[in-house]
């Protein structure tokens, strides 16, 4: 496995894999890497002759400086889990590498980046559409692969390969779960001990959701329910709980037989910020 800090060698290096035919598979990280990544890289693996992974804390998707800042950066130590899972090359560049000056263009989603992520965090997506299109034409990837964990991310990259026409498959992969259910997040290591114990309380919410819209509530009585329900546990501050349409992220009244749906939650506990989500 090679690590590659600069730009022009990390295309050079896969210029020569394409120039010999192999497909090269491609997953996107922040570090700080978990059995949620390795999950992607394993698919990756499996699908393609040559896997690259990259791990760059993008820092103009983070609208707030001080999630940045906090972020977790553990370079020396994910390169060892992606040499287990057999990554070929990781590409980690440093911000400067990747921006030499702020980008000044504009990525507008519209309706994807007016709601829920979009909302609560104004700017992300369009920092995360300018890094995943300078990626994709570093790496230039036969398929890339992303988490259904960040639904959201997955209904913008797909229009961001549709609208510009990158020449690639995306691949969308299952959330990995902790045993008690928490969604892996590179986020849950900032949980002290006592709120890791309640962390599964946001999954759990999300099934109890699924619970009653399949009893027959509507959406709101739903919603409404599981905000009650929230009120027993003043640990977490719900940011968003919304049931929507799963491909469109379109709000829905109530679930119809045979519509795929996705119930979607953002929440602090302990000052971190976690999101979750399940389709059905
Ligand atoms: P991140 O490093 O958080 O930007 O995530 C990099 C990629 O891994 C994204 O496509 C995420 O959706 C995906 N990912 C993060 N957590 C999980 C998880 N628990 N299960 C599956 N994929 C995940």
């Amino acid at each position: 496995m090679v690590i590659i800090e600069n730009i022009s060698e990390t295309t050079e290096f896969l210029k020569n894999q394409i120039k010999n035919g192999k497909s090269i598979g491609f997953v996107p990280t922040m570090g700080a890497l978990h059995q949620g990544h390795i999950a992607l890289v394993e698919k990756a693996k499996l699908e393609n002759d040559i896997v690259v992974c990259s791990i760059f804390v993008n820092p103009t998707q983070f609208n707030n400086p001080e999630d940045l800042k906090k972020y977790p950066r553990t370079l020396e130590e994910d390169c060892k889990m992606l040499q287990v899972a057999g990554c070929d090359l990781v590409f980690a560049p440093s911000a400067e590498e990747m921006y030499e000056e702020t980008p000044v263009l504009k990525i507008d989603f519209g309706y994807l980046e007016q709601i829920l992520e979009g909302k609560f965090r104004p700017g992300h997506f369009n920092g995360v559409g300018i890094v995943v299109s300078k990626l994709f034409n570093i790496v230039k990837p036969t398929k890339a692969y992303f988490g259904q964990k960040d639904l959201q991310q997955v209904a913008v990259v797909k229009r961001l390969v549709k609208d510009l026409s990158f020449d690639l498959e995306l691949i969308v992969c299952d959330t990995i779960r902790e045993s008690d259910g928490l969604a892996m997040s590179s986020r849950n290591r900032r949980l002290s001990s006592s709120a890791r114990e309640v962390a599964p309380k946001i999954f759990e919410s999300l099934l109890i959701g699924q619970k009653y819209l399949f009893e027959g509530l509507n959406v709101e009585e739903t919603k409404q329910k599981v905000v009650e329900w929230y009120e027993n546990s003043p640990e977490f501050t719900l940011e968003y709980y919304e049931i929507v349409e799963a491909d469109t992220l379109n709000p829905i009244e109530k679930k119809h037989e045979g519509q795929k749906t996705a119930i979607v939650i953002a929440a602090f506990l302990d000052g971190v910020r976690l999101i979750d989500n399940i389709v059905f």
